[in-house]
């Protein structure tokens, strides 16, 4: 390693595949009905009269309405009674792996999404169960997503819940009994595909992506006849390969951006979350993923545009047809992802109305676009960036820094890195106060080439070294380069692109935002705290501590009068399982739950003791050499450290290696990380993509790391 690199090194990132820490073995398909709890309310179908109403009573759609907003116009809780919020009631999900759920609530009741795609109904006033649904995820499958286990919620439509799942499937249940009414494969298993978003449903048509651009796919997105499971029109967003024929106009206009034989991989571009809808323009607008590998110069070699890497797309949703696209990254080298949340809104800009949609997208600038065709109307930077200097008003494109394009060249420290300036955890648009509220971050990685790369299924293909972005041993460039990690409450100003005010976090990957007519902007965070913020400055005006840190965004509902506000704690996904060791925060990560909020209520979080500690009395002990050791540690870096976390040092999600009495013994690594033995619950086979002296190697590595200076103690005073 360079000196240069060594001095860069840094982290944030995504995950690999994990065994989880908890084992919800309970295997069959059937709903599980809870007698206790009666469904009192008249059922009635969802349609998208209901949606557009926008009655704040429900949450009836991801973004509470097509316009993804995540803003209600309830007020019942404001500025000035927030102080007497409490908590009415929790539900534990049984689980201490990541919850990126948002809740749906329709006729009182509350539909939410857990570990493994279990669905959840629940009585959304007192909490208790109606029923749930087991998928019986095929967990190896799971393994080969990137970024731990976990789903955003479902959609309702009709008298139906629709679901995805990690292995690829689309559901639909009956929304009274949770029946399953239809369950289709909605990818093709050979390849790493998975699901982790929420659907959306336009038109009786139920909306699905997917995603697995780290591991190498061609992405898509997919509309379903609500009713049948019908697969009624597909939309890829990346170009097969031209031997095969083009499927329309659009990827043969697509292919010309593109160079080399840039299907070996897949390509990318995955849908894997942000879709909105604007019904009186009839158009749909998907966010599209990175690109697969990462590295444009192994991708495209001669470069190109790379349609539609990082863009937002705009098709009909009868058709799939497409009208407009904008792309954020052109030629997209970094995992700039526009994936990112989408809202749509009505600005003011230069004394004209605009129908504009506005994304903070992984690479640190904040647009806003005309929603009709696309144009580009404004975008500056809501963090530090170093990989751009500005994007040019005239051509809408980035203003690429030379050295950030690394394909070929020295690696590069840069911000953002692939964790994003603004990740998956949605932000709000408050129309009172015309701010768009952003969970932003700074969170800088090391990009270099990957020598000698070659495509492996089942592998992480990215092409890029994953070992120049380790956090390195030397404990003052550790200390500075974790400094550099930070996170914060951003309100912004999308007409006059400026910060309004901001909240700084201790350190990055906190919730999703709502805000409310009560003058209140809600976010849960890493150090496990839910709080209200007063949306015009910033200000705390209400905190309560959560025991287990948050990612998952609130949503608010109203019933018999009272106003609920509803967070899922449960952090995780890919920083907590890369960083969540190093980095800690205080979350125990242990208890996913979700936690219902309403004026007046003062029930006390039942605490769980902290079951995380180990046996750190007798450490395992190495005799390998360095050179072995090395070894070791580069084939972590490029495989384990996504899910065991840097520096071998987990979260707690996933089992810590340093202290696992399997580290202390050959064969029983061997019978785990080669020949599969927990495979079933979510720890892959590696055989065929590792050889054994290499996991052998890399449990030298472990036993070096679990040996040194960085200790607990010292990640939590450093
Ligand atoms: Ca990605």
């Amino acid at each position: 390693m360079s000196n240069l690199v060594k001095t860069a090194l840094i982290s944030t990132l995504f995950l690999f595949s994990c065994q989880p820490a908890d084992t919800d073995a309970n295997g069959t398909d059937t709903v599980k009905a809870d007698t206790k709890a009666e469904i009192s309310v008249a059922r009635k179908g969802v349609g998208e009269a209901d949606i557009l109403k926008a009655d704040a009573s429900s949450w009836l759609s991801h973004g509470r309405t097509y316009s993804e907003q995540r803003h209600s116009p309830l007020n019942k809780i404001s500025q000035n009674n927030i102080a007497d919020l409490g908590l009415q009631w929790s539900y534990d999900l049984g689980t201490s792996r990541g919850i990126e759920v948002t809740p749906i609530v329709h006729d009182g009741i509350i539909y939410i999404t857990s570990t493994w795609n279990i669905v959840t109904a629940l009585d959304a006033k007192s909490g208790a169960k109606l029923w749930d649904f087991d998928p019986v995820v095929d967990k190896e499958q799971a393994a080969k997503g990137c970024c731990d286990v976990v789903n955003r919620g479902v959609a309702i439509w009709g008298n139906d819940i629709f679901t995805g799942t990690i292995d690829g499937r689309l559901i639909s249940l009956d929304a009274k009994t949770g029946k399953k009414n239809w369950d289709i494969q909605t990818v093709d298993k050979k390849y790493p595909y998975t699901i982790t978003g929420a659907p959306r449903v336009v038109k009786g048509k139920v909306l699905i992506g997917n995603g697995g651009a780290e591991l190498g796919v061609r992405g898509y997105f997919t509309a379903y006849d609500a009713e049948s499971g019908k697969q009624l029109w597909r939309f890829y967003t990346v170009p097969g390969n031209p031997a095969d024929g083009f499927e329309n106009e659009t990827m043969e206009m697509a292919a010309k951006t593109w160079t080399g034989e840039y299907w070996a991989a897949g390509g990318g571009g995955t849908a894997w979350d942000s879709m909105a809808y604007d019904p009186e323009l009839d158009l749909l607008y998907v966010g599209v993923g990175n690109g697969s590998p990462w590295n444009q110069s192994i991708r495209s070699p001669d470069g190109g545009d790379n349609l539609f890497l990082s863009s937002i797309v705009a098709v009909k949703p009868d058709t799939g047809e497409y009208v407009w696209h904008y792309q954020t990254t052109p030629g997209e080298t970094w995992d700039y992802t526009a994936t990112q949340h989408m809202i749509l809104a009505e600005l003011e800009i230069e004394g004209k109305q605009r129908k504009v949609i506005m994304q903070a997208p992984k690479n640190g600038f904040f647009y806003v676009l005309d929603r009709e065709t696309g144009e580009f109307i404004s975008g500056k930077n809501f963090v530090p960036v170093t990989w751009a200097t500005h994007i040019d008003d005239e051509t809408g494109r980035p203003v690429e820094v030379p050295a950030a394009r690394y394909g070929g060249k020295a690696p590069v420290l840069q911000l953002p890195g692939p964790l994003g300036a603004h990740n998956w955890h949605p932000m709000s648009y408050s129309p009172d106060t015309g701010l768009v509220y952003i969970p932003a971050q700074e969170a800088p990685w090391v990009y270099g080439d990957k020598e000698g790369y070659e495509y492996q299924n089942g592998q992480w293909n990215t092409g890029t070294e994953f070992q120049f972005a380790a956090l390195p041993s030397d404990v003052a460039t550790f200390k500075a380069l974790k400094a550099m990690v930070k996170g914060r409450l951003l309100a912004w100003d999308p007409v006059n692109q400026k910060e309004a005010w901001v909240h700084e976090h201790d350190g990055p990957w906190n919730g999703g935002i709502l805000s409310t007519s009560g003058g209140l902007v809600f976010q849960g965070t890493a150090d496990a705290h839910f709080a209200a913020y007063n949306d015009k400055t910033g200000d705390k005006l209400w905190d309560f501590f959560t025991e287990t840190g948050i990612v998952a965004a609130p949503i608010t509902y109203e019933l018999d009068g009272d106003q609920y506000i509803a967070v899922a704690s449960g952090w995780g996904g890919s920083f907590t399982l890369g960083y969540g060791g190093v980095f800690p925060t205080g979350s125990k990560a242990t208890v996913g739950r979700l936690l219902v909020f309403k004026l007046g209520a003062d029930m006390a979080l039942t605490l769980k003791a902290d079951t995380s500690s180990v046996d750190k009395s007798s450490l395992p002990t190495t005799d390998a050499s360095a050179e072995v050791i090395a070894k070791g540690f580069n084939a972590y870096a490029n495989t384990c450290i996504v899910c065991h976390g840097d520096q071998a040092y987990s979260s707690g999600l996933v089992p810590n290696l340093r202290y696992s009495p399997i580290t202390k013994s050959p064969e029983a690594w061997k019978a785990i990380v080669m020949d599969g033995a927990l495979a079933t619950q979510g720890m892959p086979k590696w055989e065929g993509l590792i050889d054994n002296e290499t996991s052998e190697a890399i449990r030298a590595y472990v036993i070096s790391e679990a040996n040194s200076v960085f200790t607990e103690e010292f990640y939590e005073n450093n």
